[in-house]
């Protein structure tokens, strides 16, 4: 190579290298664009949750309720997000259904099938919040959990103990235990979320807040504020407090849901026995009932009153909460970008069947409540009538935060619907699966399919007839199931169409038997 030749090819090498260092450089110029984009765009996550409310004693959700306003900051939050009204749970009872909601996966995947220490919760499987703190995300969760064992995958933890309870309640963290003397529950729960929100956050990072509440839980204890609330007012009755069963199976029939008989005067209404017998807070509903001496369908009635307004008593205290921390947020210049979510782990009975409680896949407990508020892609005020379930909570805070879903998990995000799009493909029916029997309220095992116009039930195993008992409803023309329509001659074909969704539903999702 002469000299000049060896200039040229410095030259051109020097070009090339010239070229590629630009290459290089636009390069990391379009990812970190990219990176500080998607950064920007990752929204913080606010997820209120609350255990056993129900749809009906939602204000936003219409109903007998309404009128009582039991939830104007909650109502709030549907006039200005999503509401969903077809959001259902896969097993309708506390930790199975938070197991679902931190897996993505029904129970006979995440391995919680009951709220027994038969079936104790793998703290160390995949979860939702590891996913998305391994990715950048600050993680709390403040409130009641009801799993078992050191929580996994947040920054900030603090929860109750199991249940927990009410008043002076106390609360466990990584550090150890602290007690709340002279407080409410709810109180507390929304005071150290604010905490947390307003002092202890990394500032510079999204956050997933979980803030899930106690209340309103059996046994329905108020805070002292709201102990005289509704006093004067009679709450409207559901239309089937004294259903009968008459065409539904022994499940329905031998159940310990009802207020007449499993409902106790002495815990859950406080009207008998030692323990409030000097509480000034239950004077008058004692003396009134010592007074009266109701029986039969007069008792049912007071007991359902007496029950409906502590539950609400309890409801108002969750609601105040939303309130105090959709305020935060805005003060906190946070509310523009942060999604406010608000469900409970299943429906309850609010006397209707003339049951409290949850566990069976009749409507009430099988649907659950679902608010969503997403400033920016959520259309204020809209409705969502999409078949969703519990098992899309972990997969759409995934996908909000614009991260890969797991193949194993088992849902899908509904992060579509929030956008208004409902993909072509969408689920047409529901699986479910009850587990915990023998057990509390003696609900007998079952697995069921639902569409939007039919619910098909299967009760199985011990003190089940024949080990196996089948339910057929018409959603469309008996709402309330009322009538079992199993034998109904002119309904074979939709049976058999519904048995044939349920096998293929078990096989989607490997259900593997008990
Ligand atoms: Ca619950």
């Amino acid at each position: 190579m002469t000299r000049k030749q060896g200039k040229q090819s410095s030259i051109i090498f020097n070009n090339k290298v010239l070229v590629l260092a630009i290459c290089l450089l636009s390069f990391l110029q379009a990812c970190s664009v990219k990176e500080s984009s998607a950064k920007k765009e990752q929204p913080n996550i606010v997820w209120i949750f609350s255990d056993d409310h129900s749809y009906q004693t939602i204000g936003a959700y219409g109903g007998r309720l309404q009128e009582l306003n039991p939830t104007p900051n909650i109502d709030k939050m549907a006039a200005e997000g999503m509401r969903f009204d077809k959001c259902y749970v896969e097993n309708s009872i506390c930790a199975p259904s938070r197991a679902a909601l931190l897996t993505g996966k029904m129970s006979h995947k995440n391995g919680k099938f009951t709220n027994t220490k038969r079936h104790p919760f793998n703290h160390d499987q995949q979860q939702f919040q590891k996913i998305l703190r391994h990715n950048g995300y600050e993680t709390a969760m403040i409130g009641k959990i009801h799993l078992d064992g050191n929580m996994q995958g947040f920054d900030y933890w603090e929860v109750l103990p199991g249940q927990g309870k009410y008043y002076n309640p106390e609360f466990i963290t990584e550090q150890g235990r602290t007690s709340y003397k002279g407080e409410y529950v709810s109180d507390v729960i929304t005071d150290r979320a604010l905490n947390w929100l307003n002092n202890n956050r990394t500032k510079d990072k999204p956050f997933l807040l979980m803030v899930h509440h106690k209340a309103p839980h059996r046994n329905w204890d108020p805070a002292e504020r709201y102990m005289d609330m509704y006093e004067d007012v009679t709450i409207p009755e559901p239309h089937n407090l004294f259903d009968e069963y008459k065409t539904k199976g022994e499940a329905a029939n031998k159940q310990k849901l009802d207020i007449a008989t499993s409902m106790n005067l002495v815990r859950d209404l406080k009207a008998e026995g030692k323990a409030y017998a000097n509480d000034p807070r239950y004077k008058s509903r004692r003396e009134w009932l010592a007074k009266n001496k109701p029986e039969g369908k007069e008792l049912v009635k007071w007991k359902y009153q007496t029950y409906m307004k502590d539950y609400l008593r309890c409801i108002y205290s969750v609601d105040e909460s939303v309130g105090k921390i959709m305020e935060a947020l805005k003060e906190q210049g946070l509310d523009k970008n942060t999604i406010v979510m608000y469900s409970s782990d299943q429906g309850f009975y609010m006397g209707e069947h003339g049951w409290f409680d949850k566990r069976m896949m009749y409507e009430e407990s099988f649907r659950t409540p679902l608010i969503v508020k997403w400033p920016g892609t959520v259309k204020p005020g809209s409705v969502n009538n999409d078949l969703v379930q519990n098992i899309d909570f972990a997969e759409t805070f995934l996908d909000i935060a614009g991260l890969p879903i797991p193949k194993d998990m088992q849902g899908k995000s509904i992060v579509p619907l929030l956008e208004g799009n409902t993909p072509d493909d969408w689920r047409t029916s529901l699986y479910y699966h009850y587990y915990e029997y023998p057990g509390a309220h003696s609900v007998r095992k079952h697995e069921g399919v639902a569409n939007k116009n039919y619910k098909l039930i299967r009760f199985y195993g011990k003190d089940v007839p024949n080990g196996e008992e089948w339910e057929f409803f018409d959603l469309k023309n008996d709402p309330a199931e009322m009538v079992n329509l199993y034998q109904k001659a002119e309904m074979k074909d939709q049976i058999a169409e519904m048995k044939k969704e349920l096998d293929r539903l078990r096989k989607h999702y490997e259900v593997t038997d008990q």
